[in-house]
């Protein structure tokens, strides 16, 4: 199968050298050697720092990949069975309807478009919509400010779509491909803001290589609700995908993985959001 995976090369450079937040998951590999019995294929972000990033050894780390693996222990498959694999944000719905991917765990909020596409559990993390600028710029105070700023996010997102149709339809937006090649244009200053989720954007101003270069504008412009994405219909694994998330919470599986893997961001999150309600 196999989406197209081209990144700019500064891009790459950049989410090789980000630093790993928060304790580490015992997730698998990304090669998919299906040797010893059942395996199961999760999507999640490979370059947000805190949420899911694939680190230069080729491990995975942060809240949404502590989750999926949370998840997939209770669907019965151990760390060593999950094969990962990248879900850009413009790609999720196509993997999960080409089946290339199980379930998605990749600070995917639930929406109505969307949801004409694909299923969702949870949700299990409210965010909300932000902006990161340099910290030296105080021309952004306020969410109109942006209007006629240069302002990236990415394909496929909601924040994209957002700053389209209600937040800055002024803005200059340029949409990439992740978020980290957002973050090069930022500090190149190629762009004047980047948007997306409070808890991404928190996730990459902690980076030891970031500290002190950026500010978050603590706007709280939308609510995201985070969901699991699963295939539309699969009613079975999105019930088990529920069970499983409540139980991470009940038995303080939840708060442990957002104290290891915001904590070091000093991201303030939410309390963990009702299953099958969200937030609007
Ligand atoms: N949570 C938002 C979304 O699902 C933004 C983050 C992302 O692109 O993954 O679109």
């Amino acid at each position: 199968m196999k989406l197209q995976k081209a990144t700019a090369a500064a891009a790459v450079a950049l989410a090789l050298s980000l630093t790993a937040v928060g304790c580490g998951s015992d997730g698998g590999g990304d090669t998919g050697a299906d040797s010893d019995g059942k395996k199961i294929t999760i999507g999640i972000k490979y370059d947000q720092p805190g949420i899911g990033l694939k680190t230069p050894d080729g491990n995975f780390t942060g809240f949404d990949v502590d989750v999926a693996t949370y998840v997939a222990r209770q669907l019965g498959y151990d760390p060593a069975d999950i094969v990962w694999k990248e879900a850009k944000s413009a790609d999720r719905e196509t993997l999960l309807q080409r089946g290339d991917v199980d379930f998605i765990v990749a600070s995917y909020s639930i929406n109505d478009e969307r949801k004409k596409k694909v299923d969702f559990a949870g949700p299990y993390l409210l965010a909300h919509q932000d902006v990161l600028v340099r910290a030296d710029d105080d021309s952004i105070t306020k969410p109109s400010d942006l209007n006629n700023k240069k302002l990236c996010s990415v394909t496929g997102s909601t924040s994209a779509q957002n700053v389209k149709t209600k937040l800055a339809p002024q803005a200059q937006l340029q949409e990439y491909g992740g978020y980290s090649e957002c973050l090069t244009g930022l500090e190149n200053k190629v762009i004047d803001a980047m948007t997306t989720d409070d808890s991404i954007l928190a996730g990459y101003a902690a980076q030891d290589q970031f500290k002190g270069k950026f500010k978050l504008g603590g706007f709280k412009l939308s609510n995201e609700n985070y969901g699991i994405g699963v295939r539309k219909g699969d009613t079975e694994l999105k019930n088990k995908i529920d069970a499983a998330l409540e139980k991470m919470v009940a038995d303080g599986s939840w708060q442990k993985a957002v104290e290891a893997n915001f904590g070091p961001a000093g991201y303030k999150n939410e309390p963990p959001p009702e299953i099958g309600v969200v937030v609007n």
